[in-house]
């Protein structure tokens, strides 16, 4: 059990990585907290995850709903250890014809979100404790139409390294998984939910060709990068970008 006794917030723990990532904390002993929008897949998935987890509704963007989360993370878990700051969307800003508010939404969420959900836990926060942001390949990538994706996910690299020098005097560790294609809801919703199937196509090409591995990931793969970077195995990693992404960022 190499989370025995130890309490984790996972925001998006509703789907794909988040809830993959919730099923293997409690496996290894932790007590979960799930946060999402969608009060029908919350309920599903703690339906699902058993008495160790508890969900709420919560968007990351949304400075009221941070405030009542965090008033009842402090009632409910009184202190947290792991931080997994992994809501996020995915969408399409071609430079040339991308609406202001698509652009800053992506922003929003997956940037703003992210840094303010751990703003308002580091109190919370056990001395010792890991804090770990959901980032992307595409911090590596130059693809096109992916300007407001790759600014947010590079974003929370240099910010990771920021709040992690903000937070070493406490022992918390802050670091950033960075998954690459892997296969949960993301891929058919938000900006690619319309996707063109010449797009899917393209794509089934791109993992077949591009990545070394030849496949998609599965979250549960990155779910047990996650459980590392969150666990005393990593004890001294820090400021890190962790990439799970079959070789793709290795790659020539
Ligand atoms: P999913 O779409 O399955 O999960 C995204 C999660 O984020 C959902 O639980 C969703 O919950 C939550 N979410 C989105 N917006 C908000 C918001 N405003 N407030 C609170 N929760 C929100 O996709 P993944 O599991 O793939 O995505 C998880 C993370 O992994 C993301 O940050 C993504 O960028 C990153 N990632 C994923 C890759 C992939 O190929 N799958 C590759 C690289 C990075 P709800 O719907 O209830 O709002």
């Amino acid at each position: 059990m190499k989370l025995a006794g130890k309490k984790g917030l996972i925001t998006g723990g509703n789907s794909g990585i988040g809830l993959a990532t919730a099923r293997l904390f409690i496996a290894e002993g932790a007590q979960v907290a799930i946060t999402g929008r969608d009060q029908e897949t919350i309920d599903e998935a703690i339906a699902e995850l058993g008495p160790n987890a508890r969900g709420y509704r919560a968007d990351v963007t949304i400075a009221a709903d941070r405030q009542q989360l965090f008033a009842a993370l402090a009632e409910d878990f009184g202190k947290l250890d792991i931080v997994f700051a992994n809501a996020g969307i995915s969408g399409k800003t071609p430079t040339g014809s991308t609406d202001e508010a698509v652009f800053e939404n992506i922003i929003h969420i997956n940037l703003n979100g992210a840094f303010f959900t751990v703003n308002s836990a580091a109190p919370l926060l056990n001395d010792g404790g890991s804090v770990i942001f959901n980032g992307s390949v595409h911090n590596h990538l130059g693809q096109p139409g992916m300007a407001a994706y790759a600014a947010t996910k590079g974003g929370l690299v240099s910010m990771a390294r920021a709040i992690a020098a903000d937070l070493a005097p406490r022992g918390i560790r802050v670091n950033v998984v960075a998954p690459g294609a892997t296969k949960t809801p993301i891929w058919s919703r938000g900006g690619r939910a319309n996707a063109p199937a010449e797009e899917s196509a393209k794509l089934a090409k791109f993992v077949a060709s591009a990545i070394p591995l030849g496949r998609w990931g599965e979250p549960e793969e990155l779910a047990k990068a996650v459980l590392f970077l969150a666990s005393d195995d990593s004890s001294y990693v820090n400021a890190i970008e962790l990439t799970v992404d079959g070789g793709v960022t290795g790659a020539p």
